[in-house]
């Protein structure tokens, strides 16, 4: 059993100032030095989960294995530590309450009156201390969502000073995240607001062990020296976090600033191992010198918020540099697709991926661009609705049948190759009763998937109620498009492809979610080589 030792990230001045990333840069660095490392976040909105939320509202729905709807920050925790996060790593002040209205209708708390404090903030601490009470763990990052002096923060911020003196300091320490914003007029870099923020968090009785302020411009010793002063903190403790290139580079960053050594020293733990950042760098290099570009089309009814796609964008990314190649990727609405503008937009493109997607918003388009996609032999990757889709461009267009369509997007069809599980016929609830999370399948031998994973059994996550129809199963495969993926024990259908086709995958799972850097998914690595070609031809 381990000693686990906490970290808690907080943030102030504004949001948006990448403690994920931070968190997830400073864990890497920390497993890089041989500690078991993993990261929470804690969401204080009062959704359950951010499995119903709309992606405009709040970017992609990450999946973990056990299929909990979490924070896209999950998934650059995966990312970046290359080990599986779970339902503990993400809770919200929805579940939170939650918990504790079950207890108090099942009369746990005795005929006590219940509380904010000490109800529900046993409640976070309880959830803070699930992961590092499992005993796998010698550090666990917390982050806390949102920017100290919200109302919503409150009790987290509150149950982060509780745990602080019932850890002790040597156990759990705070990092604050903070802006230190240019003031082009007058040429300089402000610390006020970081004073203002850090004054804020004392008041609720937290003071802040280390410093990391985000910054366009370098932070001069000056200004280290008058955050330090004003701030409580030394000035080795202040940590200059620069604008990067690419959130790729801010565990090089971190490590030149020394924030794993000051985390360490103050956790009293050792710190003799050096991180290496071997095969981190490695990626790196194969995704800042890439020999030639590929243009990637990027189809879905969200494109105008990138982060509704994150986990794509990544895996691109992943890929690409495995491939020594730029993945550029045009971003394009499936609502503005139609019959006759499809051959433009598309035409100078190696390769089509279709996302997946809720509802009947953009699929005509979506149908569209997979038709068009088929027929000029150019690559193709259909995710969950691109894969359902693609299933019905095949009916309508190759097996004739005009009115084939997903009982999601039309009731009362006659022809739902697309069709409902049996078992999310009952279902009532929205919120997380999707097939969820990691299902076994089987690959076919002989296939394209088969080569590309290598392997016959694979497991991938799910985030889908329809499911291709097996009723169609016999006249889709004589017609060409062959169901290479199952899942054994129930027979879904996970994955098809059209043989005939140089590369046309469909697959009903979402391999995005498990593309790390140090291990980029197949199907993209795939997927991107077979673009690459098609750019040389
Ligand atoms: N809307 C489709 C379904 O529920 C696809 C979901 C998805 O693309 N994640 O089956």
């Amino acid at each position: 059993m381990k000693n686990t030792k906490y970290v808690f990230v907080t943030g102030g001045v504004t949001s948006s100032l990448g403690k994920g990333i931070i968190a997830a840069s400073l864990a890497k660095l920390l497993q890089e030095r041989g500690y078991s490392v993993t990261i929470q976040k804690l969401d204080p909105y009062i959704n359950i989960d951010p499995g119903t939320l709309n992606p405009y509202e709040h970017g992609e729905c990450y999946v973990t294995e056990d299929g909990a709807e979490t924070d896209l920050d999950l998934g650059h925790y995966e990312r970046f530590l290359n080990i599986p996060t779970s339902q503990a790593n993400n809770v919200t002040t929805g579940r939170i309450y939650q918990s504790v209205i079950d207890k108090e209708r099942k009369g746990e708390f005795l005929g006590k009156t219940v509380q904010v404090i000490p109800h529900i903030t046993d409640e976070i601490k309880h959830r803070i201390q699930l992961l590092g009470n499992t005993g796998d763990f010698d550090i666990v990052i917390t982050e806390i969502g949102g920017t100290v002096g919200d109302i919503e923060s409150l009790p987290y911020v509150e149950s982060v000073r509780q745990l602080l003196w019932e850890l002790g300091h040597e156990n759990a320490i705070v990092i604050h995240l903070t802006l230190v914003p240019y003031l082009a007029a007058a040429g300089e870099l402000k610390t006020k607001p970081t004073q203002h923020s850090v004054k804020m968090l004392m008041q609720s009785g937290v003071s802040p062990d280390i410093l990391v302020c985000r910054t366009e411009h370098e932070i001069s010793e000056a200004i280290k020296n008058k955050l330090a002063l004003f701030c409580n903190v030394k000035k080795e403790d202040v940590i200059q976090s620069i604008d990067a290139e690419t959130i790729y580079d801010v565990p090089n960053l971190m490590l030149e600033e020394g924030l794993d050594t000051v985390v360490l020293k103050k956790l009293q733990l050792p710190g003799d191992k050096q991180p290496t950042l071997t095969e981190w760098n490695n990626f790196l290099k194969g995704f800042k010198n890439p020999k030639s570009t590929i243009e990637i089309g990027l189809i879905g009814k969200y494109v105008e918020l990138h982060d509704a796609y994150k986990s794509i964008t990544e895996a691109f990314i992943h890929a690409g540099a495995i491939n020594e190649v730029d993945v550029h990727i045009n971003w394009i609405h499936s609502g503005e697709l139609t019959v006759k503008n499809v051959p433009k937009i598309l035409k100078n493109l190696n390769g089509i991926l279709v996302a997946p997607g809720f509802g009947e918003r953009g699929i005509e388009g979506k149908i569209e661009a997979i038709k068009y996609a088929r027929e000029n032999n150019i690559p193709f990757l259909g995710i969950c609705l691109g894969m359902q889709m693609a299933v019905i461009e095949f009916s309508r267009n190759v097996l004739g049948i005009q009115d084939a369509s997903s009982s999601e997007m039309d009731k009362e069809t006659i022809h739902p190759v697309i069709d409902l599980m049996e078992e999310q016929k009952n279902i009532t609830n929205y919120g997380g009763t999707m097939r969820l999370g990691a299902w076994d399948c089987s690959l076919k031998e002989g296939s394209k998937i088969r080569h590309i994973y290598n392997k016959e059994l694979i497991s991938e996550r799910h985030r889908h109620r329809y499911e291709f129809n097996n009723d169609y199963l016999g006249q889709i495969e004589k017609a060409g498009m062959i169901a290479t993926g199952k899942n054994a024990k129930t027979n879904l259908v996970e994955v098809i492809e059209i043989p005939s086709h140089p590369w046309f995958i469909g697959v009903q799972y979402h391999p995005e979610y498990k593309s790390t850097v140090l291990n980029p998914h197949p199907l993209f690595v795939n997927f991107v080589k077979a673009s690459l070609e098609h750019s040389l031809t």
